[in-house]
């Protein structure tokens, strides 16, 4: 039986097959060895439009629906690639497509579609504050025609592989506002002006190969038409984006779930031990099987999200759940994997391990575990609000 939803978009699925297919395990390995950032595969993608698939006709992109979005997403991951290279071009533009002024729509999207313009970052997360975003305590100071920029973030990712990143900062002290989610705002940090002239960036050397920085502002200047939408909103415009990112994130997960049983089932049934197909036994069998049932619930549930997302409705409770019962069932698929490989599951050859690494992390980033069921307990089933 193939998986529930392989019928959803089979042409999107074949045409990503092709593409992944030009960039093997021997590619990934060469990059992870090198540490480096998989430049011919982001270009092979962006060069096939895939990357734009958000982006609606009139700025140059096919305008395509979230849920074929997700479905390039995991087939990305299903075939042995890493989207976490590259996420970040598809939905961070989401905030100035839906906030933005008509005239930064016009200069920054088409550029954006065509992939000429790089906007893969986006920069919330600080070392002392993390989760507590709305403490966060980079400033923006409005002076004159400008913002100016003070403050420290960590964690922010494909930095040096971006033209443009979106900036979450406070513009009102936290004192002085009503409501503690007020105050702050968004902001276009053109990243070829910025580097070297306020913003510093500062790798992260981390357990997978993504690229990942510290960043230093220092008095940064920023042209006050770059402010997205108005001075104060810019939480709620950033979580605005953030149900289409978490049903974008189940998908790569749920992709990676079907590689870790697609490659677990084969070696399982071709791995000869004690005269016998190790697949033969049930203890090997269950782990794996058990993983394949979590990752078509899950797969289910992420399909509902984008469906509602699609038509405009609520999705906060779905996509939520989506991308948390993907990222546990991908971790499981993971752990089952390794462990039929015995020993080999080790070697980078096999690129079990790689990929291992590269799905735990989806239980931290973007959200972690808790704080998904945060939201459950507080928004869904009515519990008193924690924090
Ligand atoms: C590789 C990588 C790439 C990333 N890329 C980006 C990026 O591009 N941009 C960006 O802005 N951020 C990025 N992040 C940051 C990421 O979003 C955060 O690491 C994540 O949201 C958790 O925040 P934190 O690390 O500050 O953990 P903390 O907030 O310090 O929390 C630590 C642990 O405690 C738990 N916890 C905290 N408070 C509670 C509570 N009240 N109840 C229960 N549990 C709680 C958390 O769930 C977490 O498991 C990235 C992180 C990584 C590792």
């Amino acid at each position: 039986m193939t998986p529930t939803q392989d019928d959803l978009y089979p042409d999107i699925r074949a045409a990503l097959r092709d593409l992944c297919a030009g960039f093997d395990s021997a590619y990934w390995q060469k990059i992870e060895e090198q540490n480096a950032f998989p430049e011919a595969f982001v270009n092979a993608l962006t060069g096939a439009g895939w990357l734009s698939a958000l982006i609606p006709e009139e700025y140059g992109g096919p305008g395509l629906p979230l849920l074929a979005a997700s479905v390039i997403m995991e087939e990305i991951n299903r075939n042995g690639g890493n989207s976490g290279a590259c996420h970040g071009q598809m939905y961070i533009m989401g905030c100035l497509l839906r906030h933005g002024s008509p005239e930064q729509k016009q200069r920054y999207l088409p550029g954006i579609a065509s992939g000429e313009l790089r906007m893969q970052s986006m920069a919330v997360t600080e070392p002392t504050t993390g989760t507590d975003t709305t403490k966060l305590k980079t400033v923006a100071e409005r002076r004159g025609d400008k913002y100016v920029v003070n403050g420290q973030k960590v964690w922010i990712s494909r930095v040096q592989h971006s033209d443009l990143m979106l900036l979450l900062a406070r513009t009102t002290p936290l004192a002085e506002v009503k409501r503690k989610s007020e105050g702050l705002s968004v902001f276009i940090v053109d990243l070829r002006d910025a580097i070297g002239r306020g913003l510093s960036v500062r790798p992260i050397r981390n357990m997978v190969n993504h690229e990942t920085n510290e960043l230093f502002f220092d008095n940064l200047e920023i042209p006050a038409e770059n402010l997205i939408g108005e001075e104060g909103k810019g939480l709620k415009y950033i979580l605005d984006g953030l149900n289409a990112e978490r049903i974008l994130i189940a998908a790569e997960c749920i992709g990676d779930g079907y590689w870790f049983t697609e490659r677990a089932a084969r070696y399982a049934t071709e791995r000869r031990v004690f005269d016998r197909p190790i697949g033969q036994n049930q203890g090997i069998q269950f782990p794996i099987s058990r993983a394949y049932v979590n990752i078509e619930a899950a797969s289910l549930m992420r399909v509902k999200a984008a469906e509602l997302f699609d038509a405009g409705k609520p999705c906060g409770g779905q996509a939520n759940m989506a991308k948390l019962l993907a990222a546990d069932a991908s971790w499981e698929a993971a752990n089952a994997c390794l462990q039929t490989h015995g020993g080999f599951g080790f070697a980078a050859e096999y690129d079990i391990e790689r990929k291992f690494r590269e799905t735990r992390l989806y239980q931290v980033a973007p959200i972690s575990t808790n704080l998904i069921l945060s939201f459950v307990s507080e928004h869904i089933l009515g519990m008193p609000r924690s924090f």
